[in-house]
């Protein structure tokens, strides 16, 4: 599947750098699920901003960079993003994590 990368206009993007639409895309794709942990979340969403709180609380869903931004990774390409909860996403650091098959 083809996905539209850099949608222009885009004013959605958060503090990693990947547009709302994007988040969400990546998120259904891996079915709300930390690909580490596979803790499961569920879709809160408004109308800008979109949170997936799991189970647990405190933890969130958050997006991961396959390849960090700075070792030339894709800074919005679903392809080089997936689903880690925050607890796996601040254990991770800059490691790149090269087990996870990209669907
Ligand atoms: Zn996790």
């Amino acid at each position: 599947m083809i996905i539209a990368e850099h949608q222009a206009g885009s004013n959605m993007a958060n503090k990693s750098g990947v547009p709302g639409s994007i988040r969400a895309q990546v998120f259904r794709r891996d079915g709300f699920r930390c690909q580490r942990c596979g803790i499961q979340g569920f879709e809160f969403r408004g109308d800008q901003h979109v949170s997936y709180p799991t189970g647990d609380a405190g933890n969130f869903l958050s997006i991961d960079h396959i390849t960090p931004k700075s070792k030339g990774g894709a800074l919005a390409d679903p392809r080089n993003l997936r689903t880690l909860c925050t607890s796996c996403n601040s254990k991770k650091g800059t490691t790149v994590v090269a087990e996870f098959d990209v669907k």
